[in-house]
């Protein structure tokens, strides 16, 4: 579609164009969600045949530096999101001169960044743990106060990269080594009971709307597993959505974000923001009215948001490039679990913590829920007996022949 025929409304119907910033497996989920809505999508990223190429319409590897391919991207398209927020504030920019761009300039330039986001969060006097920015040995020497604690680049850093844990202050000298930056935060380590996030969406019309909180396990700072319903509690849930809300609205947000918190006993703390789909909200997909990646779609599109109740209870596991049993996994057996469903990310190689898929539970209960997708886990790396599998398969289907009937 040509500029000129742009639409000026902010809003882009089904059968329009959508341009995808990142091609990772949140661009993916979205993109086949807004293939089942019409759209045709457009990604843009440095890889071939990545995870949400496979799936778009047209595959652009580019340089997001490239200020030409980005202009030609943007010039094709209606409207341009993003899918992950490690990108140049300029490439929006750039976009921006040639199709609307969802989540905007202020979302992501405040969230890319721990230091801007922390020091936004203060400002809001929205609750999060005691901090402080440094940027030499001897800022951080002058920040001990506040170990044990957890020493993170402010940029670039996800799934628990670019962060050392400093327990005590003789680990100062050799955590500033080895974090290679110029700028770092020091946070102090919280010792939370659970985490727990909230994905909510925003579109230009200013309606919000948000899922019920999600429980969230993370192993070696990386998100394990999900649940939901959450085991927050229903004052906390609300005030949760409530802090969601007033980030939305303070950054002007349009489209999905995440807030993930720490919960201490009666108080709730924001760790961090994402500006878009989130990891812990893939069991949106089998789970709930409408999924985080629909939701994404309408907001950026300036549709009405669809509704996020929750069907019924639901568990998301992660698959990392660990748990493929060497590149020979069982998927039959987590397959003959029959509230089991198997999602993978069309990705080459698995490589120790690299996210290859996930697999979602459902059954009647959290606790089952949980333990059938961590079930459904051990299976697909499982040795050559299946009995566990058998088992699991035999309490599965029990349990569904007794909601069926009972
Ligand atoms: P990432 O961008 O890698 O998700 P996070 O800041 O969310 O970075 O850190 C990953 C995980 O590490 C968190 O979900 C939490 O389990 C743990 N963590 C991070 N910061 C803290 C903290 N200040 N106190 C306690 N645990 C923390
Ligand atoms: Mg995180």
């Amino acid at each position: 579609m040509s500029t000129a025929e742009k639409p000026k409304s902010g809003l882009v119907l089904p059968g329009g164009t959508i341009g995808m910033l990142g091609s990772g497996q949140l661009g993916r989920m979205t993109t086949i969600a807004a293939k089942y809505m019409g759209y045709r999508v457009h990604v843009f990223s440095p890889d071939k045949d990545s995870p949400a190429g496979q799936v778009a319409d047209v595959e652009i590897q580019g340089d997001y530096a490239d200020t030409g391919a980005l202009e030609a991207f943007a010039k094709q398209v209606d409207v341009v999101t993003l899918e992950f927020e490690n990108l140049p504030v300029a490439a929006l920019e750039t976009a921006g001169r040639h199709a609307l761009v969802h989540p905007g300039i202020a979302t992501l330039s405040k969230t890319q960044n721990r230091s801007l986001e922390k020091n936004f969060l203060k400002q809001q006097a929205i609750p999060t743990c005691q901090f402080q920015i440094v940027r030499s040995l001897q800022d951080l020497k002058l920040a001990q106060g506040l170990l044990p604690g957890i020493l993170k680049t402010t940029t670039d850093g996800y799934d628990g990269k670019g962060q050392i844990v400093i327990r005590d202050p003789a680990e100062i000298e050799s955590a500033w080594q080895s974090i290679q930056t110029s700028e770092a935060i020091l946070e102090s380590f919280v010792e939370f009971d659970f985490e727990f996030s909230v994905v909510a969406a925003r579109n230009s019309a200013g309606q919000f709307a948000a899922y019920p909180a999600i429980t969230n396990e993370h192993k070696n700072q990386i998100l394990d597993v999900s649940y939901s319903p959450s085991n927050l509690d229903a004052g906390l849930n609300d005030k949760a959505i409530e802090i969601t809300r007033d980030i939305m609205e303070a950054l002007d947000t349009i489209g999905v974000l995440c807030v993930e918190f720490f919960c201490c006993g009666d108080k709730i703390l924001v760790n961090e923001i994402a500006p878009r789909p989130h990891n812990s909200g893939h069991l949106t997909i089998e789970g709930h009215v409408t999924s985080q990646f629909e939701q994404q779609v309408r907001a950026v599109c300036g549709l009405p948001l669809g509704a996020t109740c929750q069907k019924q209870p639901v568990a998301m596991a992660n698959l990392l490039g660990q748990h493929l049993n060497d590149g020979q996994p069982h998927w039959d057996r987590a397959l003959s679990m029959p509230g089991v469903k198997v999602h993978l990310y069309g990705k080459a190689k698995a490589v120790a913590d690299r996210k290859m898929g996930h697999l979602v539970a459902l059954a009647e209960t959290n606790a089952q829920t949980r333990a059938d997708a961590l079930t459904a886990r051990e299976l697909i790396a499982a040795g050559e007996s299946a009995d566990a599998g058998d088992r699991a398969v035999r309490r599965n289907v029990s349990t569904i022949v007794k909601q069926l009937f009972l």
